[in-house]
């Protein structure tokens, strides 16, 4: 979605080519995106010239004469082309105007989610999508940020990007401004600081006027002229960078979803103890992670044990009740599992498996979310921490891995089925995993080369 960057360039590249023509026609080939009475629509617009572009936000505005403003909003995909009478736009093409110059300007859109609204009067006035929106990173009163933040416990991500409190920050800039200023993204906003807010003020100002001088960030193009193209992906920091290096501390950067958005934070520089720190430990059928995980509880975090919680829930009568549903009645004795049947049972039926995992992981999800809530520091012990969502709420994601035979060899010596635990464990998801990981331990079965590696960990 184009942000303020990317549609001040939009802008600047419209003045110049629109200022002072007059529209000729109109043509709207998708009148859903038009929010105003057609006949009304087309006859302000006809005849008239255009006497200015403006912008606030993300928010497009073209000045008319006769006292009317045309703002447009593209949203998702919307595109601006120049070009001649005559000249087709493809099939998304929305809206286009014909100049008296032999020019046009058409409208695009493959999302088909922008919008266009006919005002008349001042394009500021109370009322039009201007006046809706909230001041821009520039021109922020830092009292009445902080102010305006301190009601709210949506985590400031969310609220950088609620554009009635700060208008043109989208995902990129928000992900951006966090970042340069250490803040972890699931900050509740009541808990940032008037300094923090002088901060945020600055840098996302910093960055958006950077971003200007760059012509925007080509993530996905929206040039009004063919083979133009904006330069500020190459010096984003934080977004799109998932697993790369933080240029600040070196730690592998995360991301996660904050209020349903995709968010890229490093998860070192932004710890300060207002939200919890989380790490989940994963790794295949006995690689050592409970070993890790224990390790870190003796350094002061708080260990969730992911197994044991999933067992616990077979005390609530409607996992019972599921577990009886999915593998027949034997699945329950005496109100607890029977783990020698359930893991035949799940080993020979993948499909059963999926179903009663699909009911039972997001139960965990929840008590672990639970505990993460009541903890500064924790530690999530949790074998499939990917298929169950759990990553979600960590912050740095640790794979323990050994080899398959000395995994073997440890069920082995612990009188174990070996042969059928590994063939049980074979779906571990081992590369995703790995491709998620901050951080991955090798355990070669040596306790004391374990214990170095937790200590040479950055927190
Ligand atoms: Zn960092």
């Amino acid at each position: 979605m184009p942000e303020l960057p990317e549609v001040e360039t939009v802008r600047r590249i419209l003045l110049p080519y629109c200022k002072g023509k007059r529209i000729e026609d109109v043509e709207v080939y998708r009148t859903k995106n038009v929010l105003c009475p057609m006949e009304v629509f087309l006859s302000a617009l006809k005849g008239k010239r255009i006497l200015d572009v403006m912008r606030k936000g993300k928010v497009l505005c073209f000045v008319l004469e006769g006292n009317r403003c045309l703002y447009s909003h593209l949203r998702m995909e919307g595109r601006y082309f120049e070009g001649r009478k005559g000249q087709s736009q493809g099939k998304y093409e929305i809206l286009r105007f014909d100049f008296d110059d032999g020019t046009i300007l058409s409208y695009s859109d493959s999302r088909k989610f922008g919008r266009f609204l006919l005002l008349e009067g001042d394009p500021h006035r109370e009322g039009s999508p201007f006046a809706e929106l909230g001041p821009e990173p520039f021109d922020l009163d830092v009292k009445e940020f902080h102010s305006r933040l301190k009601g709210k416990s949506i985590p400031i991500k969310e609220a950088l990007l609620d554009q009635s409190i700060v208008s043109g920050i989208g995902n990129i800039y928000a992900d951006e401004t966090l970042f340069a200023c250490k803040i972890h993204p699931k900050t509740p906003a009541k808990a940032i600081s008037f300094a923090e807010c002088e901060s945020i003020k600055a840098e996302a100002s910093r960055i958006l006027a950077e971003a200007i001088e760059e012509g925007g960030a080509t993530i996905r193009s929206y040039h009004p002229k063919e083979g133009m193209d904006g330069r500020m992906q190459n010096q984003l920091l934080a977004y799109g960078n998932e697993n790369k290096s933080c240029p600040v501390c070196g730690f592998p950067l995360r991301k996660i979803e904050v209020s349903g958005r995709g968010t890229t934070y490093c998860p070192i520089c932004a710890r300060k103890e207002r939200v919890p720190f989380v790490i989940g430990v994963t790794g295949p059928i006995h690689s050592g992670k409970s070993t890790v995980s224990k390790m870190l509880e003796e350094r002061g975090y708080a260990r969730f044990d992911a197994d044991a919680v999933a067992k616990s829930m077979y005390g609530r009568p409607a996992v019972r009740a599921y577990a009886k549903k999915v593998f027949g009645k034997e699945a329950i004795v005496d109100k607890k599992p029977n783990v020698p049947y359930l893991s035949k049972a799940m080993g020979e039926d993948k499909m059963k498996k999926k179903s009663f995992e699909d009911f039972l992981y997001p139960l965990v999800l929840e008590e672990a979310r639970k505990f993460t809530l009541k903890h500064k520091s924790v530690v999530l012990d949790v074998p499939l921490l990917l298929p169950s969502h759990i990553d979600s709420l960590c912050d740095v994601i640790i794979l323990v891995e050994a080899a398959p035979e000395a995994r073997a060899n440890r069920l082995l010596e612990e009188g174990r089925d070996a042969k059928k635990l590994m063939k049980l464990n074979a779906s571990y998801p081992l590369a995703m995993t790995k491709k998620k990981a901050s951080i991955v331990i090798v355990n070669d079965g040596d306790l004391e080369s374990l214990r170095k590696q937790i200590e040479g960990l950055p927190f």
